[in-house]
């Protein structure tokens, strides 16, 4: 948990397409009013970046970089920002447990799947639940809590760990998605697929993919590799 980062996170989330449905959401609509109020600019320049006309030089960076940060400081400072962070720590708290509680026998359900055990670190920044959240920004992790159904948090960071071993094609995360949207979520939820989880616009991919993913199930020695080599086409 990190209030600078689900601060500028909730100001760059402010649009309702990014809020979950049925999620309370007044505690971050109530920090946005505010953060708006404080300063409007520099609250654009949050959602927004830079402006070209900062890279002019150097100076104007530099200016313009202490004035967000004199900005940010004051919004996580605010009344507003402690009650989103009294929200987040509790799903943080519950994201935590459900992962400890199935951290060795996902480990283990994993390393069968890929063949070899997954090694490295990865660190979870977790955001506030009314904000649409799942991302893999080069080895740190953006999560939210989520209870769509059973052990839904253990197999979606398991989704994002999985990311920085893989390739941006749609078919490597369609591999992603049978790897841990589906058989990882078999294994710990006890049930069956198809139907798939997953991204709607890779439902071709993974129902492609299904007959030659059966056979790598049962076949072993497993070498996802191997598998990732044979089924990538586009990059
Ligand atoms: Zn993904």
């Amino acid at each position: 948990m990190n209030s600078r980062l689900i601060a500028a996170y909730v100001i760059q989330n402010s649009s309702s397409d990014r809020f979950r449905e049925g999620v309370d959401r007044k505690r971050i609509v109530d920090l946005q009013n505010r953060a708006w109020e404080m300063d409007s600019g520099l609250y654009r320049y949050i959602q927004h970046g830079f402006s070209i006309l900062d890279y002019l030089d150097s100076s104007t960076m530099s200016e313009k970089t202490k004035q967000l940060n004199e900005y940010l400081n004051f919004v996580t400072n605010t009344v507003e920002m402690q009650k989103v962070l009294d929200e987040v720590e509790k799903a943080l708290n519950l994201v935590r447990n459900e992962w400890n509680q199935n951290l060795e026998q996902s480990n283990i359900a994993i390393a069968d799947i890929l063949g070899f055990e997954l090694e490295g670190n990865w660190n979870v920044y977790i955001q506030h639940s009314a904000i649409k959240t799942g991302a893999n920004l080069s080895g740190d992790i953006l999560w939210a809590h989520r209870t769509d159904w059973k052990n839904y948090n253990t197999i979606y960071l398991w989704h994002e760990i999985l990311h920085s071993t893989f390739g941006h094609s749609n078919e490597e995360h369609a591999i992603i998605e049978l790897i841990a949207d589906n058989e990882l979520r078999a294994r710990l939820n006890k049930i069956t697929y198809p139907p798939f989880e997953g991204h709607d616009f890779l439902g071709d991919f993974r129902e492609h993919l299904l007959p030659d993913w059966q056979k790598y199930l049962k076949s072993t020695p497993r070498d996802i590799k191997k598998f990732v080599a044979d089924h990538s086409v586009t990059k």
